[in-house]
């Protein structure tokens, strides 16, 4: 990463601090990959390839010896430091000779075993810090995309849709959704995607009910709707992208749901811009289903940011605790859904860019014109 976007990352950052904050201590994977450059990924949360400290002039990496190496040639403009005793042993003597006072850190992230391991180390080494929990903070950072940003997001976006294609030719009834998922992530890696941004949902027939759901054995049948939500990993940025499909002639029933789905689709995006609310925005969709008697139907939100992380802010809720305004530079999904259970369901997700006057639609790839 060019260490004068870090630069101006960590300087937007700075300016966001409480005005007596000493430093913050950051956690989140895809928070410290945008500060530092640093590409690691955890593979699970009771490991950590390693936290930042930003303070108010400096800015360092604390890592173990596995990660030495990889942290110094990536994280370019940060003091990278090796804790060999514990890293709750190097942070105390950090915060010792920086003074830091007030030390915020991601609430989000952080463990509490974790949290609890470091504060008492600082508190042994005789320090009287007040830790802060923060929220959203590089989040909200993490919103507005840069051109180079949105790049990767349309590289990553056009290989998920290019490989969508392919697979839609090769479905015939009798194969199970665990068959599909397999071909769309041997193709997504194939044509270049370094990873999955999460497993392929694929479900089929009643499971496609479930909004969210592991692929299994069942097994696709002709006139019965598919979900496939999937999408690639392009330079640790994420696509996402959720199709219905099915196998042989639709009923009517079938066609209703899914124009319904996809009008209320096309309302959201003609209305969505940048400056409006997240609560508003997700009623565009929200109130047309409602108005056709499938309200309770939607039971999830409009949509979300998607970034280095798949599910990132801003969210498209109708939760008034998750209100925010939406920003120009944002990225996020449009994907309304109908659920039945018993018979299924249909969901159409797309990405959009948010500009000020409108929302430019990312997504080419559609199926059918109901
Ligand atoms: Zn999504
Ligand atoms: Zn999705």
């Amino acid at each position: 990463m060019e260490t004068t976007l870090t630069i101006s990352r960590l300087s937007a950052l700075r300016d966001r601090f409480a005005p007596e904050q000493d430093a913050l201590l950051v956690a989140g994977p895809e928070n410290r990959r945008y500060l530092s450059g640093f590409t690691a990924r955890e593979e699970n949360l009771t490991e950590t390839c390693g936290l930042l400290l930003i303070t108010r002039e400096r800015a360092f990496l604390l890592t173990d010896f596995r990660y030495l190496e990889w942290a110094r040639q990536e994280a370019s403009s940060m003091e990278v430091l090796m804790y060999s005793q514990s890293l709750g042993t190097t942070l105390a003597g950090l915060l010792k000779d920086l003074q830091v006072r007030v030390l915020g850190f991601e609430g989000t992230y952080l463990t509490y075993r974790q949290y609890q391991r470091l504060a008492k180390a600082v508190a042994e080494a005789g320090l009287s810090v007040d830790w802060q929990p923060v929220e959203g903070v590089v989040e909200t950072l993490r919103e507005g995309k840069t051109p180079e940003e949105v790049a990767a997001i349309r590289r990553a976006l056009t290989l998920t849709e290019e490989t969508l294609l392919e697979v839609a030719q090769t479905l015939t009834p009798g194969q199970t959704e665990s068959q599909v998922a397999w071909e769309i992530e041997r193709r997504l890696r194939e044509k270049g995607a370094e990873g999955l941004a999460f497993p392929p949902i694929v479900a089929a027939g009643p499971n496609s009910a479930r909004p969210h759901h592991q692929p299994g054995d069942y097994r696709l049948q002709e006139g019965e709707p598919i979900i496939i939500d999937m999408g690639a990993r392009v330079a640790g940025y994420c696509a996402d992208l959720t199709r219905t499909l099915i196998l042989g002639p639709p009923d009517e029933h079938f066609r209703k749901i899914y124009s319904l789905v996809r009008q209320a689709q096309e309302q959201a995006e003609q209305g969505l811009r940048a400056g409006m609310d997240s609560q508003a925005a997700d009623a565009l969709a929200r109130e047309a289903l409602g108005a056709a008697g499938y309200g309770e139907a939607f039971g999830h939100s409009l949509g979300h940011g998607v970034g280095l992380a798949v599910h990132e802010a801003p969210s498209l809720s109708p939760h008034k605790d998750r209100a925010t305004t939406l920003r120009a530079g944002s990225i996020v999904t449009v994907e309304p859904g109908i659920y039945l259970t018993g018979w299924g369901g249909v969901r159409l997700e797309d990405m959009v860019l948010l500009h000020e006057d409108r929302a430019e639609v990312l997504t080419k790839v559609g199926f059918y014109e109901w």
